[in-house]
């Protein structure tokens, strides 16, 4: 456990990061970030669960967060993960916003076979498959989606994700490659799961999927999304705002 922050009223958001010891790269670690650092605006309590293999998964989940990880990290989780399956199938179900990254989002997915020809099973909360390829689809990514807008990330992956019928993409792409080098889908959406490609990390870069991933925990557990930022907070937007016009030479407001 670690990241506790109680504000006033104490409306605690818990949000459980899967596997950061094996699955976290190309800067995924700041998606939690930013998720504590919007709550905490907001007047949210985000307090973070830090899941590995072995570990006992918490009985109060708000928001789930997946990273990116080496095939070898997937294969290291993968046992944990299918004794996990059924829990997160269920939260999936029930509407917990969730966020998966590169290779969790292929795990969240039916199985990835690895170039190599190993077979990594997944969960299936999302009816997709994702096959290795030879080459490695890396470099900045601009898609489009009707929900967020724009979404920017980074790419860096060798599987290949077909979407079944059961599931939505996230994104059209508009530059890069995204799930395969044969659509223009990127990611994948279903219920309040949220799942892409895109490093970067996504969320800085994307606010808007933060704030979605924000206000369907705080609906699901307080039965609506009321932001109450606390003075301090706004003192501190303040202040920053101010250095921020200053340094680019801009009279203060
Ligand atoms: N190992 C997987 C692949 O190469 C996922 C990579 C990643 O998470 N960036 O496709």
């Amino acid at each position: 456990m670690s990241g506790e922050h109680e504000n006033r009223d104490g409306r605690r958001i818990h949000v459980v990061q899967l596997y950061p010891r094996d699955m976290n790269i190309y800067g995924d670690f700041g998606n939690v970030l930013v998720l504590k650092q919007r709550l905490k605006w907001y007047g949210y309590s985000p307090v973070v669960t830090e899941y590995n293999p072995g570990d006992v998964f918490p009985s109060d989940v708000d928001v789930v967060v997946g990273g990116g990880g080496q095939d070898s990290g997937q294969v290291v989780i993968q046992q944990d993960l299918q004794q996990l399956a059924p829990t997160l199938r269920q939260l999936a179900d029930d509407g917990v916003p969730m966020l998966v990254i590169c290779g969790l989002y292929q795990l969240f997915g039916r199985f990835f076979k690895t170039h190599e020809g190993t077979v990594i099973p997944g969960i299936g909360v999302l009816d997709i498959e994702t096959h290795g390829g030879s080459d490695r689809l890396i470099g900045n990514v601009l898609s489009e989606s009707v929900e967020f807008g724009e979404i920017h990330g980074y790419e860096n992956h060798s599987g290949q994700t077909f979407l079944g019928e059961g599931v939505e993409p996230l994104a059209r792409v508009r530059k890069g490659e995204g799930n395969n080098t044969k659509d223009d889908t990127e990611g994948a959406r279903y219920n309040n799961v949220v799942a892409s490609y895109l490093h970067g990390s996504l969320l800085p870069k994307n606010p808007a999927i933060a704030d979605f991933l924000i206000a369907k925990a705080a609906e699901r557990r307080y039965g609506s999304f009321d932001p109450v930022p606390s003075e301090e907070d706004f003192a501190d937007l303040e202040r920053l705002s101010r250095l921020a016009r200053e340094h680019a030479g801009l009279r203060p407001r």
